[in-house]
């Protein structure tokens, strides 16, 4: 048998259930293969944080998280490589996050992709990938048997372990970090008493505070304890052994590791999460092999916690619209490689701070002790907190594009605008995920130019409060493509060819 489709996604994780969501709004039909026959119950992430946030609220479904999960959050504090980020000395918190399982993050995107027309297959598995000039065949095993599929590209959002990356021959170098991670949420058995200022008094051991026990095993953590009360404990152990995520984690393990680590038993009952990871450092060198692209963590694993949904989401966002714009025959020459270029950059800026967090986390000595406490020191300061709020947010990311305007290559800020029909905002105008051109200072000249492109992009004029710009060219994924300095002559031809590098030909 053989099926056909617009784009082939394998992959019903977070990354491939938002790209389907956004290529059917870009008009679309994805098709999603997932081998699993049905969500996994291993617990993953816990929360959505950073530009995602934002992004999701500019298509007016944030709502539809905050309805399962919490209303989005500023958090007071992030831990950074072993050291406590607070946020309260900022009048804004350059960072938000929601508290919400990686299941139910899954749920919402799934139920969206199908409402806007994606088919979601379950218990599909992607088996092999061949290329030739017009399209990607897929080999699946389904559960009626084996079958192919045929698109003009296929997206691998199939994790960490990718097999559609090997098969496309797209190296994935990098360092895997020689330890595991044990993090559960359970009660303490008999035996064990809690204490006061959230301490416990462990049998055999006697006080330990809560926050980080190094010892020469590894590190032992836990939140501050609550008589009574779920606790949440963590290990990390240098281990070079491999697991199978597929096999999850037991109450068990979790005992003999803190065990391990501490030299005791404690006793640990009634777990209500049990999960396992190792922290990985890696890239792929490509996000593309001809009509294959990869998303996600199949195109990179960061070494914290904390950035990989946002940045696995993010990377959709960018390439959806691009994709779509290739299937739909429209595409200017160049725009399917920009992905790579923009969200390989935007990859190496997260590498760069969570392999950071590493050398400080994982450093045992003195010295390390130092460089921790100076770096508590130093992230007392506003504009260092504001720097790493942003850098943990993926705000700070600049897309290298062609123009000086400082707007230029960074996420569109929700500007409201007061039009003739009303007030409206630029999180109203992304909601369709359609290009935007926006006058924001009475510029016909400008509006001339952009009214060529009209069968592709939204034309709007408008006054703001706040004018960072005389006009400005919006892609969909809200990056801001071109813009206009305040009060300053635009050259025409500039705009003119932004658009033509985004859009293609004028009308
Ligand atoms: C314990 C733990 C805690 C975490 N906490 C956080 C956190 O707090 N914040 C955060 O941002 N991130 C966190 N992460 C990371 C986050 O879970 C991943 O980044 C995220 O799942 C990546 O999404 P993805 O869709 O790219 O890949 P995955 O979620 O791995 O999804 C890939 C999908 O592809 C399917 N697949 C694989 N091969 C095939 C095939 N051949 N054919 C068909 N289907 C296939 C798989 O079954 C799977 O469903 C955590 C991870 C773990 C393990």
């Amino acid at each position: 048998m053989r099926v056909e489709a617009d784009v082939i996604i394998v992959g019903a994780g977070p990354t491939g259930l938002m790209l389907a969501s956004e290529l059917s709004l870009a008009g679309v039909r994805p098709l999603v293969l997932e081998r699993h026959s049905q969500r996994r119950a291993t617990p993953k992430a816990s929360g959505l944080g950073g530009q995602i946030l934002q992004l999701l609220g500019y298509r007016g479904i944030l709502d539809r998280f905050e309805a399962v999960g919490s209303k989005n959050l500023v958090p007071a504090s992030l831990p950074w490589g072993g050291v406590e980020l607070d946020f309260t000395p900022l009048p804004e918190s350059p960072m938000h996050a929601m508290p919400i399982a990686q299941a139910l993050v899954e749920d919402v995107l799934e139920q969206r992709a199908v409402e806007l027309g994606a088919e979601v297959l379950r218990g599909h598995a992607v088996v092999a990938v061949r290329q030739d000039d017009d399209t990607v065949t897929a080999e699946v095993r389904g559960p009626e048997g084996a079958y192919q599929v045929t698109a003009p590209y296929l997206v691998a959002c199939d994790g960490g372990r990718s097999s559609v990356r090997a098969m496309a021959g797209l190296a994935f170098p990098g360092t895997t970090y020689p330890e595991i991670n044990r993090f559960a949420t359970v009660m303490v058995g008999d035996g064990v008493r809690v204490l006061d200022n959230g301490a416990l008094d462990i049998p055999g051991l006697g006080r330990v505070e809560w926050g980080f026990t190094r010892t020469d095993r590894g590190v032992f953590a836990f939140g501050p304890a609550v008589e009574g009360r779920p606790l949440s404990v963590f290990t990390t152990e240098d281990e070079l052994t491999e697991y199978d995520d597929d096999n999850p984690m037991t109450l068990e393990e979790m005992r003999i590791s803190i065990g391990r680590v501490l030299g005791v038993d404690v006793p640990i009952e009634s777990p209500t999460r049990l999960s396992r990871f190792t922290f990985q450092a890696r890239q792929a060198e490509s996000y593309r092999a001809g009509r294959i692209l990869l998303a996600g963590d199949a195109a990179h694993l960061f070494p914290a916690t904390g950035v990989a949904l946002n940045a696995g989401m993010l990377d959709t966002v960018n390439l959806a619209w691009k994709l779509a714009a290739a299937v739909q025959g429209w595409a200017p020459e160049g725009l399917l490689d920009s992905y790579h270029r923009e969200r390989h950059f935007a990859g190496v800026r997260t590498m760069l701070h969570t392999q950071a967090q590493v050398a400080l986390r994982r450093a045992q000595d003195p010295a390390a002790d130092a460089l921790r406490a100076v770096f508590r020191e130093l992230l007392s300061d506003r504009p260092a907190l504001e720097r790493m709020g942003a850098f943990i947010a993926g705000s700070d990311v600049r897309y290298p594009l062609t123009g000086d305007h400082h707007l230029i290559g960074g996420f569109a800020p929700d500007l409201t605008l007061h039009t003739d029909d009303g007030t409206t905002s630029i999180a109203e105008l992304m909601r369709t995920a359609r290009p935007v051109f926006l006058d924001l200072a009475d510029r016909p000249e400008l509006r001339e130019v952009a009214q060529e492109w009209a069968h592709r992009i939204e034309i709007h004029s408008g006054k703001t409060d706040y004018r960072p710009a005389d006009a400005v060219l919006i892609r969909p994924d809200a990056c801001v493509a071109w813009a206009a300095g305040v009060d300053e002559p635009a050259d025409p031809a500039d705009l003119r060819a932004a658009l033509t590098t985004w859009f293609g030909a004028a009308q």
